[in-house]
């Protein structure tokens, strides 16, 4: 319940994460004025970014259009004009006393080596070295801790579900790092993409395990739909139209819904590890509240969203605890059963 958990929320915040692009910053005219004459002449004051100097054209068919270097290179000279009259601008914020403001959807984050979040890529990549682990240690159990049947496969029913629910999560967070190092529209919609595959997974994985849905067909019924409307979502944001408002409300339901079907579960289960679940619960749904407050980067560096990032670290620890104790608990409880059948 925890691992759907977290991913839900990790969703849930990664959809509210980039909600607006008009902001406050961007807004104000000083840093209008620097980013356009810096965008024209390729300097700040006496800085210059040598990725300004490319002479432009635009428009015409596509032979007599720049190639993809210059347009990076564009690209380039107007992440690096935002970025230092940004830093120039809340400098100057800060001495007159004012807190820092957002600019393009964004809070003013401090880049280190290039990464534009680097507390949000660190945390990212710890996640994923968390799901890792997690993912590992469950095949670990699985297959050299717990007794195995005849054929040498699992008693546990749900190992291909959880071994997928892993590798969507490893992907999300590889995604999700990606995305906080550079945000461009590629990198977005991979993170977003990633983060609904892995919630609607998860969603599916909540019924099944939470309702006990063992046989086949059940399981293709249920996932069916499901499977069909995440895909249809994910080809939506991606070829139609990133409506960030219409995705937060389908992240927002998927992820409500597979926490109120763990909380069922865990109040009326009596499973050995249901205090796992509740912690998860309970500390994922506080941590969304981190989204909510989204106060700006203390020092530079740790947002209300890179904070986050940091407390999924150690529930995706608890989850795939959990997730083992589950596969433990569902063998023994299969092997009494025989034993029983047996006597
Ligand atoms: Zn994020």
């Amino acid at each position: 319940m925890a691992v759907r958990y977290c991913a839900a929320l990790l969703l849930v915040l990664s959809c509210l994460f980039s909600v607006s692009y008009a902001s406050l910053g961007d807004a104000d005219p000083t840093y209008r004025t620097c980013v356009a004459e810096c965008e024209r002449n390729g300097c700040i004051g006496q800085v210059c970014f040598p990725q300004c100097n490319s002479s432009s054209s635009s428009g015409g068919p596509w032979y007599t259009q720049e190639p993809l270097y210059l347009q990076w290179q564009k690209l380039g000279c107007q992440g690096d004009c935002r970025y230092h009259c940004m830093v120039n601008r809340e400098k100057e914020r800060e001495s007159l006393g004012h807190v820092p403001v957002k600019y393009h959807g964004k809070w003013p984050f401090k880049r280190v080596l290039g990464i534009q979040e680097p507390a949000s890529v660190a945390f990212s990549v710890l996640n994923l070295a968390m799901h890792f682990h997690g993912w590992l240690s469950f095949f670990i159990t699985l297959y050299y801790k717990l007794p195995l049947k005849q054929d040498k496969t699992a008693y546990y029913e749900y190992v291909g579900l959880w071994h997928m629910y892993g590798l969507l999560s490893m992907n999300s967070w590889f995604w999700s790092a990606v995305f906080h190092s550079r945000d461009v529209d590629i990198t977005e919609r991979l993170d977003y993409s990633s983060a609904i595959a892995v919630l609607g997974f998860s969603l599916i994985l909540a019924i099944l395990r939470t309702f006990d849905v063992r046989v086949e067909a059940a399981r293709v019924m249920v996932s069916a739909p499901i499977l069909a409307f995440v895909t249809t979502h994910i080809l939506y944001i991606n070829f139609y139209k990133l409506d960030y408002g219409w995705n937060m409300i389908v992240c927002v339901t998927m992820g409500v819904a597979q926490l109120l079907l763990w909380a069922r579960w865990a109040a009326v289960s009596r499973h050995p590890s249901s205090w796992k679940l509740w912690v998860v619960v309970v500390a994922g749904g506080l941590a969304m509240l981190l989204e909510i407050y989204d106060f700006p980067p203390y020092e530079g560096y740790f947002d209300a969203h890179s904070i986050w990032h940091a407390i999924t670290i150690p529930l995706t620890v608890l989850w795939w605890s959990f997730i083992r104790d589950d596969a433990e608990f569902r063998t023994s409880s299969l092997l009494k059963k025989s034993k029983t059948k047996a006597k």
